[in-house]
């Protein structure tokens, strides 16, 4: 069984669902089809409910009429006959008097989470609708049945594994399943989801739960590129990455994948392909456990990075400190990224400032607490990085212009951290390029 997921850009326009319907056809088996809400429409949502948080409802009205003005033409050219044009202009007028439902009533938190919803419930419908009217046989599962989150907002893997299996079972005639990807109920029964860039998790959970055999993630870019194709002019895709290599890309800003995407294939040995939907034919990147050799292999860039210094002289000599200072994050749910530690003082960064202000209090107890901002996690990944002569050197050579706040080398294997404030960011991903990739 193969999962496929497509992403927004991959279902934005009508010609690319079609496209995409004659891919997963011809693709051989059963498989579970994972789809995102066509692009840009999460974000229009995001700004539809915070116009409705605020109580602007005069606002989000004129976002809601933009929004089902697009979906209005989408349909007109999804569909071929007029028989499936009506059913899709009932399907997009039932959203839309849902969200203005929605939007009339007391609008709260829950139904924020309702309205993110709504894009990828729409885009999957449409599709379906689309295999039926070319007699493609499918079925739509909808990931509310079985897409679920612990009240730590955790994936729970077992529980979304003993729902999928059986009723993928009960579909064994079927080799096109429909399902939506980002969207899941919480602890509390409450539609919720898996943050931004969700479906990629999604298919992840998914190929897990079932033992995939391969979990695709289908993009508008041919694979894993060694540096940020947004950022720097010239990149090139990697055809091959560990689990291990893919993950730190992923949690370290690589928008290509959601962060915690490798996380679950990774415990089931499930591997990723990352595959590009306008290029079907360019080979992609796979992620498995198969390592290969080189040891630059890609960078990455993380925003929105809070870096803490904590200067205290009872650290010296003493043991249990650093428990101390590790049990406030832990109380406050607060992940801690990079830490770099002297004999007077330990220096951290998170990515959640939430709590900011109670940890700094917290802080205070054990000496001076300094904090800088808008920092950026610059990651170089690589095979056995940490551990090769000349790479130290390679790296600081091309930053030798970019001051650097934090460095940490020899956490894993195959990363090397460097945190920067983000105003330098665009700069060192840029001198990496040249410096380590010899790429102008
Ligand atoms: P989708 O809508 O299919 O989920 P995303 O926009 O989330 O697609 O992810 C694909 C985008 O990720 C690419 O268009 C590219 O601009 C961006 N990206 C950032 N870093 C990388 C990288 N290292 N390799 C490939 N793409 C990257
Ligand atoms: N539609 C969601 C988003 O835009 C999930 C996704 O595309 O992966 O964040
Ligand atoms: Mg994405």
């Amino acid at each position: 069984m193969l999962v496929l997921k497509f992403g927004g850009t991959s279902v934005g326009k009508p010609e690319r669902m079609k496209k995409i319907a004659n891919l997963v056809t011809e693709t051989p088996g059963q498989k579970v089809v994972v789809l995102s809400a066509l692009s840009g429409t999460t974000n229009a949502l995001v700004t539809i409910g915070d116009f409705l948080l605020k109580g602007d409802l005069a606002s989000a009205e004129k976002e809601i009429a933009t929004l089902e003005n697009h979906y209005q033409l989408f349909i007109s050219e999804l569909y071929a006959s007029d028989n499936f044009k009506a059913i899709g202009q009932e399907t997009v007028s039932r959203f839309f008097i849902f969200m203005r439902l929605l939007a009339a009533g007391q609008f709260d938190d829950k139904s924020n989470r309702e309205l993110l919803a709504q894009g990828e419930l729409i885009s999957t419908e449409l599709f379906y609708q689309h295999l039926q009217e070319r007699k493609i046989n499918a079925r739509l599962l909808p990931a509310l049945y079985f897409m679920s989150i612990d009240e730590n907002e955790e994936p729970e893997l077992e529980k979304i594994s003993q729902r999928l299996k059986p009723l993928l079972r009960s579909l064994q005639h079927i080799d096109l399943i429909i399902t939506q990807g980002y969207i899941c109920r919480n602890h509390r029964n409450e539609i919720d989801n898996l943050k931004r860039g969700g479906s990629d998790y999604t298919a992840s959970l998914i190929g897990a739960a079932i033992g995939a055999e391969e979990i695709q993630i289908w993009t508008d870019i041919d694979g894993m590129h060694n540096n940020d194709p947004r950022v720097v002019k010239k990149t090139f895709p990697i055809s091959e990455l560990t689990f291990d290599e893919a993950s730190e890309l992923a949690y370290f800003g690589a928008k290509i994948l959601h962060p915690s995407t490798i996380v679950p294939a990774q415990k089931y040995s499930v591997p990723v392909r990352l595959k590009n939907t306008m290029d079907e034919r360019a080979p992609g990147t796979i992620i498995s456990d198969k390592e290969t050799a080189s040891v630059f292999k890609a960078v990455a860039a993380k925003d929105g990075i809070t870096a803490i210094k904590i200067k205290s002289s009872r650290m010296l000599m003493a043991y249990g400190f650093l428990r101390k200072v590790f049990e406030i994050f832990e109380q406050f749910k607060t992940p801690i990224d990079m830490i770099s530690t002297s004999e007077v003082a330990v220096s951290l960064t998170i990515d959640n400032n939430a709590n900011l202000d109670k940890i700094i209090e917290e802080l205070t107890v054990f000496g001076s607490v300094e904090i800088d901002k808008n920092q950026s996690i610059i990651c170089v990944v690589g095979h056995h990085i940490g551990q090769q002569k000349g790479v130290l050197d390679k790296i600081f050579n091309c930053l030798k212009d970019i001051p650097i706040r934090m460095v940490s080398v020899g956490g894993s294997y195959n990363n090397i951290s460097i945190l920067v404030d983000s105003r330098h960011k665009e700069k060192t991903l840029i001198e990496l390029n040249q410096g380590v990739f010899n790429l102008d």
